[in-house]
């Protein structure tokens, strides 16, 4: 082994030990407690804020750690792998490369106002990107941010927007120009980052299958006024902006798939060793054993693909086909596993004491956002064996 490569495995060992000593602070019944009650899970946050680990992407001139995707990889596997899953997970993966367009395309003023206070855990932001008539096909949005002296004045609807309850700040994606008058569609998009004034910003939580502790929401905005020196880059150029935080955000919710899979194959494995039916241990039968190894074999193989995506992240090199697939194959391999944790327990699986069930309700999202398994089928298609466009 050369002298980087070792420094290198102890960088990431030390990120991982690092995470979960702060991690394993937070057993699974306060995850289940927090599935129960709903509460965003404020000391969590507190905790990885205070050990320094919101920053772990953000540049080290602006009190960040400045590493890559593959560390914050390393990282979020083990905020979602200890019990607490997706609600661990989207507690603290949104300041991970979700305030990318700043870092890249914000001002020296606005990084120096803006990022300190995320990395310190004073901020939280919310992203406003889904709209209820637009769907996956973002460049349809409406949120209309007319210009007025001084800055923006913003109306229009989001939906799924998470943490907005919590929120301090929104990240939110407009149109400056209508659809219809732009050249391409992917014209006259613009993002800001901004306070989510609540005086003008609604937040309706929509009640859903997992991660209850961290809110989504319906949005309404109304008659906002965004000051010019909220909006990150050029006007029009927002689209282009938000594809750089894209490959890094499906790589981190793959391996957060993986980590939940992993966590749910564990809990799986040490049942099938207690449980005694028929006067033996349920896991000596093949009937148990086999799907639970196929189940680690899939994650294992999502694992290698999503530390591919990363590393080619990380030197500058095209990483779209290998992010796209990573972040498809960790949440199936993370879903199937899931779900054979649960067929595992019996009667048991279904209790909630024994907190399969809740994995299984919180890996599901990572099947759907922040893209769906169609749409990555229909990118490897075209992209990757291309194929003709199919929508
Ligand atoms: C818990 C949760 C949290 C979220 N958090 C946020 C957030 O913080 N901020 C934010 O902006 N968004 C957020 N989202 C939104 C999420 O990114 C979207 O739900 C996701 O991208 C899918 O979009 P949609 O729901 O509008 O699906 P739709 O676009 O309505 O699609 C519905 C179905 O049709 C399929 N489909 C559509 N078009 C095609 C086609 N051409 N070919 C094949 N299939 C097609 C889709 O794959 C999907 O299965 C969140 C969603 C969830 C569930």
């Amino acid at each position: 082994m050369t002298k980087a490569t070792e420094e290198r495995e102890e960088l990431i060992s030390s990120i991982r030990e690092g995470v979960a000593g702060v991690v394993k602070q937070f057993d699974a019944d306060y995850w289940l407690e927090r599935d129960e009650d709903g509460h965003f899970p404020e000391e969590f946050h507190r905790a990885m804020a205070d050990g320094g680990w919101l920053g772990i992407t953000m540049p080290e001139e602006y009190g960040g750690s400045g590493l890559g995707v593959t560390e914050a990889a390393v990282m979020m596997h083990e905020v979602a792998g200890h019990g607490g899953g997706m609600a661990a997970a989207s507690s603290v993966h949104i300041n991970l490369f979700g305030p990318h367009p700043i870092v890249v395309f914000g001002t020296h003023e606005q990084k120096s106002e803006w990022i300190p206070r995320l990395v310190s855990g004073q901020d939280k932001v919310a992203f406003g990107f889904t709209e209820p008539d637009a769907g996956l096909n973002t460049t349809r949005i409406k949120t209309f941010a007319e210009k007025v002296p001084g800055g923006y004045r913003v109306r229009g609807q989001k939906v799924w927007t998470s943490t907005a309850q919590v929120a301090s700040k929104i990240m939110l994606l407009t149109r400056t120009t209508k659809y219809e008058d732009c050249k391409k569609p992917t014209d006259g998009i613009t993002i800001f980052y901004t306070d989510l004034d609540r005086a003008h910003i609604e937040a309706q939580r929509i009640p859903k299958m997992g991660r209850k502790a961290v809110d989504s929401n319906a949005v309404f905005i109304e008659d906002l006024f965004i000051p010019e020196e909220h909006r990150i880059g050029e006007e029009g150029k927002g689209f282009s902006y938000i594809l750089h935080s894209l490959n890094p955000e499906r790589i981190l919710v793959g391996t957060e798939a993986v980590a939940i899979g992993r966590d749910a194959l564990g809990r799986a494995a040490r049942y099938a060793k207690e449980r005694i039916v028929f006067d033996r241990p349920i896991g000596m039968n093949q009937g148990i054993q086999h799907p639970l190894a196929e189940r680690w074999m899939y994650l294992e193989a999502a694992w290698l693909m999503l530390m591919k995506a990363a590393e080619l992240y990380d030197v500058g090199k095209p990483c779209g086909a290998e992010a796209n697939s990573g972040k498809f194959l960790g949440a199936r391999a993370g879903y199937d596993a899931c779900l054979q944790a649960v067929l595992t327990h019996g009667g048991f699986g279904y209790a909630k004491e024994y907190h399969v069930e809740r994995l299984l309700r919180e890996v599901t999202v990572t099947r759907i956002a922040p893209v769906t398994e169609q749409l990555i089928q229909s990118f490897i298609a075209e992209k990757v064996l291309d194929l003709p466009k199919s929508y």
